[in-house]
């Protein structure tokens, strides 16, 4: 152990002593999860330090072979996860492992209902993440060096989520991040080598990075050294893989990692385009709504890379305002790997691929309209509000978007929204001219309105709209 220096004892943000305990209780029949989530972590590390070493090679001097490497002790009951990514300095591993910096987190926690079932679905909402380590272990070190700082600046990181962690400098030779897990008696399962790689194989093998686990010794023997490490995962980036050979839990899988959700997706669309211009898209629309879909400023947008290499987050100029739900991967063979945020607001061929994605987020949900009825329903209650921005912001799209919505009438036995405008026409008598609707403030208000009277005499459907944004 290096001398540790500078020892501090921290309290957590509320939000994140709220998140644990809630995570602790509510998802203990998910607990495998950690491992995915920390995974997850070190592949997005790793994707970062490549990002900054596009501008700044010497990062790599240390070498530029990336991977993410699992380990475990049965006998001390820990398990691990390294990586040789961007790592995090002190500050960082302050703010990242000690608050949430999401707007609206704290109103979000303080609508969970205590009822462990319904908080663990909820939950997916948010994201789960580092905190996710809890839900096995007691006690969660975390050892880290940022890139681009001297051995002296590691920091260690600990907590037994007691309201409180320590952080203290500690020397890190090689540059990344190691978290170690103290696991819980009822928890020692997972040091061991075989659940271990099974849980990378279902969760992680999208991981674009090799993830790394010692070799067993032999079985027989018991005692035979273990000769080195071995690679647990396929390692390629998913969305290069061919279509055909891609299953849906591993679609699921990785739809999990890019969005940070912890749900299944509801549908997805992955395509690669070839021609003029280069790209492959993957793109998916999410089960539920984040609890902060109306935030202004929360985050939206594609993953972008270029040559399969990761440069951003969040990038929303390959999507409109009202198709911010939708998550997924964009990968340009033709944007240059310096591209920025900038440059990507007024760029041509950003500008062609934002039409042809919209499309394709359009046709992705009119294909669930056509064909998964139930689940397009589901759809609609989580973001139909959304897409009915569309036909003002994009009127381009209008008539394909005036397809997908769906209305309550004076036909629908209940305030859900259920019906098209196709089925309205196809019901509609042949001697009606025109398309009725009424606007209020609530269902109740509009179905009660003296003006449907004549109207239903007549036998004519009328939109009963009583969203805020339906005006
Ligand atoms: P998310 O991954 O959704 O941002 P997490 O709770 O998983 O949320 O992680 C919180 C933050 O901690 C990350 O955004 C990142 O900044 C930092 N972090 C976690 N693990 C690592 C790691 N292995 N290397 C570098 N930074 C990390
Ligand atoms: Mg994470």
């Amino acid at each position: 152990m290096p001398a540790e220096t500078h020892q501090e004892t921290h309290t957590f943000q509320t939000e994140v002593k709220q998140l644990l305990h809630l995570m602790i209780h509510s998802l203990y029949s998910n607990r495998e999860i950690f491992l995915r989530e920390l995974v997850s972590n070190a592949s997005d590390a790793a994707d970062k330090l490549r990002f900054e070493a596009i501008s700044r090679p010497e990062l790599l001097e240390a070498g530029a072979d990336f991977a993410v490497r699992v380990d475990y002790d049965a006998d001390a009951g820990t398990v691990s996860v390294s990586d040789n990514g961007i790592g995090m300095s002190r500050d960082e591993v302050v703010a990242n492992l000690g608050t949430i910096a999401r707007s609206g987190t704290s109103e979000f926690l303080a609508s969970l209902t205590g009822d462990a079932k319904a908080d663990a679905r909820l939950i997916g909402q948010f994201g789960v993440g580092f905190y996710s380590s809890f839900i096995v272990a007691d006690r969660v070190e975390v050892f880290s060096r940022r890139a681009d700082l001297p051995a002296a600046d590691g920091v260690h990181w600990a907590s037994s989520a007691d309201g409180e962690f320590t952080v203290s400098n500690a020397d890190r030779e090689d540059r990344g991040t190691t978290v170690v897990l103290h696991l819980k008696d009822d928890a020692r399962e997972f040091a061991n080598g075989w659940r271990l790689r099974q849980l990378v194989r279902r969760y992680s093998d999208h991981i674009s990075f090799p993830v790394l686990m010692p070799v067993e010794a032999d079985g027989e023997d018991g005692d035979a050294e273990a000769p080195g490490e071995e690679r647990v995962n396929t390692a390629s980036a998913l969305w290069t893989r061919p279509k055909a050979e891609i299953e849906d839990a591993e679609y699921g899988e990785f739809y999990k990692h890019v969005a940070h959700d912890f749900e299944d997706p509801l549908a997805w669309a992955h395509n690669r385009v070839e021609g003029k211009r280069e790209y492959t898209s993957l793109l998916y629309l999410p089960r539920r709504a984040p609890f902060d879909l109306w935030n202004r400023e929360s985050p939206r947008g594609l993953k972008l890379y270029v040559q399969r290499v990761f440069i951003m987050d969040d990038a929303e100029q390959f999507l409109p305002l009202y198709l911010r739900f939708v998550r997924g991967v964009v990968d340009s063979s033709d944007l240059p790997l310096n591209v920025s945020r900038e440059i990507l607001q007024t760029d041509a061929s950003v500008a062609a691929m934002r039409g042809a994605l919209t499309r394709r987020a359009l046709d992705l949900v009119g294909k669930l309209a056509d064909e998964r009825a139930e689940d397009y329903a589901t759809f609609w209650k989580e973001f139909g509000s959304v897409l009915k921005e569309g036909p003002a912001e994009d009127p381009g799209n209008a008539e394909r978007i005036a397809a997908l919505l769906r209305f309550s009438t004076t036909k629908s036995d209940s305030d859900s929204q259920d019906r098209s405008l196709d089925q309205y026409l196809a019901d509609m008598p042949d001697d009606q001219a025109h398309i009725y609707y009424l606007v209020g403030e609530s269902w109740n208000a509009v179905r009660r309105s003296p003006h449907l009277e004549m109207l239903r005499k007549k036998g004519i459907e009328v939109l009963l709209l009583h969203d805020r944004i339906d005006e």
